[in-house]
């Protein structure tokens, strides 16, 4: 039975279809879950509804007579109250059908799906069906972050409520732990978890992205220390931000905390995006380059999704590469992904670069990205970024799984962060 509707409850649709019998059986599927459908025959009818209201899921037809679904998508974007999900319904072919999805990805609205028609209503009740309870909570969180202001995140890292967790890389062949990523959380005592999406940009704007950045050094540090006795070779990346790579005291300050921590530098990775290495060319150039001389690794994080990531991997000292999620995501369902994958891992080699996989979350993946030759991997089938020592719990399971048992999900893994 689908719950009884209230103000803070209901859950808002938008159906776009310029054919008013599917207009009509889509806004039925919405009635009958409990949600408040509204229709739009035309991309006019639609902006309108976009300019007067909130909507949780936006279903759109790709042709709309005189427009199409793609500036709906492109008028989408544009708008502040961002649906939580978008599903578009069309007769095209798959081809432009995953060119859409990925373009209203790359636009920012990560939660687009697409349904081929004629329409399947069981798949359209699925593609409708999760955030029945969550419309009205997600509300109230959008509500809660938009509060957070830098003195909180100041707050936070004073008392110790920002923190490095740390996500495993596997060597794909062996299935041994190579190293892992630090990233940072933010468990606020006032907000509750904040995500990095949220508080590094703040942390840009506040002035607090150095300290941060420094902090998250050091623990990685001292965490790549406790490690280096039994795992020698044990590598900690820390992602650095555009601001920090025209900072060209950083190689002399990062040294100075590797020599007093006791760590070599080759247990340093540092991770920048192309778009940050290519922000400023010649400064991070100078960063990049003393950062290397000194023996520390440099890794090209989000490989592919930036405007100049062959540039970028031409003309600056990398030494790993890591192809962005989303593109390993979808890889072996998606063989455009699938192209973009395997010749990211050839380019890689030819640069005599180590090529990291980012967000592998099956076994599958793992050993198709393995028989590919891609060298390491990190992902949810893995581990989630766990704190210090969950993560040593979490090691002591997996190498006690030995080499032979790769991509064997017998041993329960902890997957909490
Ligand atoms: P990133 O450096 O590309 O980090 C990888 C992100 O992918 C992490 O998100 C990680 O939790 C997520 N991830 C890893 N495996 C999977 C998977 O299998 N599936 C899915 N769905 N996600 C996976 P997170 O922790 O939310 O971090 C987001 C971004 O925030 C990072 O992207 C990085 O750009 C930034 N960030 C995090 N910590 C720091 C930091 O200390 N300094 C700076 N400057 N940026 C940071
Ligand atoms: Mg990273
Ligand atoms: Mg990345």
């Amino acid at each position: 039975m689908p719950n009884p509707i209230t103000p803070e409850t209901a859950v808002d649709v938008l159906v776009v279809d310029d054919d008013p019998v599917q207009g009509a059986i889509v806004s039925g599927v919405c009635t009958k879950l409990g949600y408040r459908p509204r229709f739009a025959s035309s991309y006019h009818q639609a902006a309108e509804h976009l300019a007067n209201g909130r909507f949780d899921y936006i279903t759109i037809d790709l042709s709309l007579g005189d427009h199409d679904g793609i500036e709906l998508l492109r008028l989408i974007a544009q708008t502040e109250a961002k649906p939580r999900r978008i599903i578009i319904i069309s007769g095209c072919e798959e081809r432009i059908l995953n060119a859409t999805v990925r373009m209203a990805h790359a636009v920012g609205m990560l939660d687009t799906i697409s349904l081929p028609k004629p329409i399947d209503l069981a798949l359209l009740r699925v593609a409708l069906s999760p955030f029945q309870e969550a419309a009205a909570s997600r509300r109230g969180v959008d509500a809660r972050l938009s509060e957070i202001t830098v003195d909180d995140l100041r707050r936070g890292l004073d008392s110790g409520e920002v923190y490095a967790a740390f996500q495993p890389k596997i060597d794909l062949a062996t299935g041994k732990v190579t190293g892992c990523e630090a990233l940072a959380r933010w468990d606020s005592a006032r907000f509750g978890p904040v995500g990095p999406d949220v508080f590094i940009p703040l942390a840009e704007q506040g002035g607090l992205i150095k300290a941060m950045t420094l902090r998250m050094l050091r623990d990685s540090m001292t965490f790549a220390a406790s490690f280096l006795p039994t795992e020698p070779k044990f590598v900690v990346a820390v992602n650095l931000s555009a601001s920090l790579l025209s900072d060209t005291s950083l190689p002399e300050e990062v040294e100075r905390l590797l020599a007093e921590i006791g760590v070599p530098a080759r247990s340093l990775m540092i991770e920048v995006t192309e778009t940050t290495a290519m922000a400023d060319v010649g400064r991070a150039m100078d960063v990049l380059l003393r950062l290397r001389l000194k023996g520390i690794g440099i890794s090209m994080d989000d490989f592919g999704t930036g405007y100049s990531s062959l540039s970028a991997l031409a003309r600056m000292p990398f030494s790993e590469l890591k192809i962005d999620r989303s593109f390993v995501k979808d890889c072996l369902t998606d063989a455009d992904m699938w192209k973009i994958v395997s010749s990211s891992v050839a380019i890689a080699h030819q640069y005599n670069m180590k090529v990291v996989a980012e967000g592998i979350e099956d076994a599958a993946t793992w050993h198709a990205l393995d028989a590919l030759g891609c060298d390491i991997g990190q992902g949810f089938e893995f581990s989630r970024a766990l704190r210090s020592d969950a993560f040593v719990d979490w090691y002591r399971t997996w190498t006690a799984r030995g080499p032979a048992v790769r991509g064997d999900a017998a041993i329960p893994l902890r997957r909490e962060a």
